[in-house]
């Protein structure tokens, strides 16, 4: 997990992780982390995209699925 090192507003590397956020866009996930400076108390958000990876996921289950269905109704017959 890549989190940032350094406030983007004052440079100080007291960063405090608030509770991420997840939201579905267009059939993805997107994770929203939130930081928040302890020098400035600014908050500023890491947006990350993980929906290629799980699509792919997701296709290869069903390939396994219909492989199996296939050989039940082999062993039925
Ligand atoms: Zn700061």
């Amino acid at each position: 997990m890549l989190k940032p090192e350094i406030c983007p507003y004052c440079g100080e590397k007291r960063l405090e992780e608030l509770q991420p956020t997840e939201i579905m866009v267009d059939d993805t996930v997107w994770t929203i982390y939130h930081y928040e400076c302890q020098f400035c108390t600014e908050v500023f958000d890491k947006i990350i995209t993980e929906g290629e990876l799980q699509y792919d996921v997701t296709e290869d289950d069903l390939i396994d699925y219909a492989d199996e269905d296939d050989i039940e109704k082999k062993f039925r017959n």
